[in-house]
């Protein structure tokens, strides 16, 4: 199985969320939220494509599961990761996917690497940083998103604040609305 960044980030908002993307069902073109977000991307640092590098890594673990990633601006002088979001809603999301990333790069033999979480609607930038113990419940985390991909039960409806900035609400909640 290959897992991406996308899957680490879905694993700490909702694991329903995660489920239903890995068995493939994808409503993000659907999503006005999701749109808002790749708008901000594009135009919030125009300048940024030119200072910074596009960068898609990889790894295969131990036990053969390949993990992959895209880093969308890269600072490859200063080793600085970094990454646009248009809420801190899910912060903690954001936190994991890049310490993801940050792992990745470790696992290429690139260490010394930071990431800034940049928030340019609230103006707030946050530095993550991977420690060894986060490295320890990344792997773990691999295997418990492998688990929940394999999984033929749907978790439930996490009914929170979040689902309704989620492009798979329609699909959750279209019998209550
Ligand atoms: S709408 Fe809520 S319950 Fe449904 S997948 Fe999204 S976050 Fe999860």
């Amino acid at each position: 199985m290959q897992l991406t960044a996308t899957h680490i980030n879905y694993y700490h908002v909702c694991h329903r969320k995660l489920w239903l993307f890995t068995n493939g069902i994808n409503m993000e073109h659907t999503s006005d939220t999701v749109y808002d977000g790749k708008l901000l991307h594009e135009t919030s640092y125009p300048q940024r494509a030119e200072r910074y590098t596009e960068i898609d890594i990889s790894a295969t673990t131990a036990e053969g599961i390949q993990l992959t990633g895209k880093i969308d601006f890269y600072d490859t002088k200063e080793k600085i990761i970094h990454e646009i979001k248009r809420s801190n809603k899910v912060e903690e999301a954001h936190e994991w996917q890049v310490k993801y990333y940050i792992w990745l790069l470790e696992l290429n033999d690139i260490s010394g690497v930071y990431a800034i979480l940049e928030y340019p609607k609230l103006r707030q930038t946050k530095e993550v940083w991977l420690s060894e113990p986060d490295t320890i419940y990344l792997q773990e985390t691999v295997h418990r998103v492998v688990a929940l991909q394999q999984s033929e039960e749907c978790p439930p409806k996490i009914s929170s604040n979040i689902c309704k900035s989620c492009s798979y609400y329609d699909l959750c909640y279209v019998e209550e609305t």
